[in-house]
């Protein structure tokens, strides 16, 4: 890799034009666009504003007019950065190799850096990203009330009497987004090794995400089944932080560099051959780690092997030689299925064929294709709430794709489109189940050693407040 290509290292450089400070996006690399256009007609803003400054190749340009000293950092600038999904569907476009995810993100880290920001602003987010999301606990300490809104029938009670209907759209919108019935999150429940079942053939080191730990926990707990029975033993350190995307994401990238040190530091202290995650953006930031650490003698080496051994957990099981043979159909009937992909799997791993695989060892389930089945579905990260109407529009488009099929269940791999689709299909009022592709192929026995990770802490499929199966036009 040569130097204009080490494009997500800490950037030392002082002053390019109007950048200044650290990660001072590469100029070779903002060179690299041709202006062919080639990545247009794959962007979800331009197709929806059908103006050049929200496509790839505008948000290249404006990078470097900024660079060449033309632009200065104004509003409009940030506001054309923080427009971008950071959906990466671009980069699989582009024939000349350009990395808009990286020039974004820079972009972003210059913004939080040098530019004046409403001080509301400034604080909201010096609190998400400057301190919540550094540590489990405190995100989880957030997360707490939510638990008791849900459990104590408050949630119920004001549905009931239509106040939900009198807060602005973007709150309902957050409101509707958490998955009923939340428990204990699962970095609490489950054991710290999970012995394999029968012979084992590899030690995995789970990373157990903040959003699937918190909100998912019958996926989770698919999760350490399905490795069980796979002859593997699962070892999750709990002490686990953030993998550090949404604070990249958001131009904090240096508490996402102390985040990424303490896991490499974590997951290196283990004696494991793989890592896995059920997270797909997850999966995509640690596999980054390598080249960020690049020019970091201390933690190269390091972020290399945390790099080299991480698998999204389909990409996983797809390869895997023992994977565990699904012999129980998932539901009481045969069922038409669908496969959303998650931009980070698709776009930014590369990683298209493993979950179709996948899905088609699954007993009674007929796949079909999914029109734009790897155009964003308008989560990406806090862009669902920060730009509530372009999300939406997205997630509209999403939803009459997935509507023309017919299919009975809709099936993902990332937290964030999980609880984004979720929330489209009881929008649409659609007779449809949406699942992390994983629950598919949880026999349901749990896990060895007699410690059946939080089977009692499972995530209802029953209404947690009627105990009834929940219908479409439930909220
Ligand atoms: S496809 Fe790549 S090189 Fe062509 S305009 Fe888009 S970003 Fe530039
Ligand atoms: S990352 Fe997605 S939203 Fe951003 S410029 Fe590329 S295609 Fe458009």
């Amino acid at each position: 890799m040569n130097s204009s290509q080490n494009s997500r290292k800490e950037n030392q450089s002082l002053k390019h034009g109007y950048f200044e400070g650290v990660n001072i996006p590469d100029y070779e690399r903002i060179l690299n666009c041709i202006r062919c256009g080639m990545c247009l007609p794959h962007c979800p803003t331009y197709r929806e504003l059908k103006v050049e400054r929200a496509s790839p190749r505008g948000r290249a340009a404006l990078v470097r007019s900024v660079a060449d000293g033309r632009l200065e950092l104004t509003r409009n600038f940030a506001e054309q950065m923080y427009l971008c999904l950071d959906c990466r569907a671009c980069e699989t476009a582009c024939p000349s190799g350009v990395r808009i995810g990286y020039l974004i993100e820079s972009a972003r880290s210059q913004v939080e850096q040098n530019m004046r920001r409403n001080p509301i602003v400034r604080l909201l987010k010096d609190f998400l990203f400057g301190w919540l999301f550094l540590r489990h606990w405190r995100l989880e300490m957030a997360a707490f009330p939510l638990r008791i809104y849900q459990r104590s029938g408050l949630q119920k009670l004001l549905h009931g009497v239509g106040f939900m209907k009198l807060l602005p759209k973007r709150l309902q919108f957050m409101e509707a987004l958490a998955p009923r019935g939340l428990t204990t999150p699962f970095r609490h429940t489950l054991p710290d090794v999970v012995p394999a079942r029968g012979e084992e053939k590899a030690r995995v080191g789970y990373f157990l995400g903040c959003m699937m730990s918190m909100m998912f926990n019958k996926t989770t707990n698919a999760t350490v089944n399905v490795l069980n029975r796979s002859a593997c033993t699962v070892v999750t350190p709990k002490a686990i932080r953030c993998c550090g995307a949404p604070l990249l994401s958001e131009g904090y990238k240096k508490k996402a560099i102390e985040l990424m040190r303490f896991n490499i530091d974590l997951f290196d202290k283990l004696d494991v051959d793989y890592i896995v995650t059920d997270c797909a953006a997850c999966a995509a930031a640690c596999k980054e780690y390598e080249e960020i650490f690049e020019d970091d003698p201390a933690y190269r080496e390091k972020a290399k092997r945390f790099s080299g051994k991480m698998r999204e957990i389909t990409e996983f099981l797809a390869e895997w030689p023992h994977a565990a043979k699904v012999e129980k159909q998932p539901f009481d009937s045969p069922k038409k299925v669908i496969y959303d992909e998650p931009c980070h799997l698709c776009h930014a791993q590369q990683v298209w064929k493993q979950p179709k695989q996948v899905i088609r060892r699954v007993p009674g389930v007929d796949l079909v294709d999914l029109p734009e089945s790897e155009w964003c579905c308008g989560s990406a990260g806090v862009y669902n709430v920060t730009h509530y109407d372009m999300a939406m529009k997205i997630l509209d488009r999403k939803m009459d794709n997935i509507e023309s099929t017919g299919a009975d269940v809709v099936l993902t791999c990332n937290p964030g489109c999980l609880l984004q689709l979720d929330y489209g299909v009881r929008e649409k009022k659609l007779p449809m189940e949406v699942k992390h592709i994983v629950e598919l192929l949880d026999d349901g026995t749990g896990f060895t050693n007699g410690q059946v990770g939080g089977k009692e802490n499972l995530q209802s499929d029953k209404c947690p407040t009627c105990g009834k199966t929940p219908r479409p036009e439930c909220q």
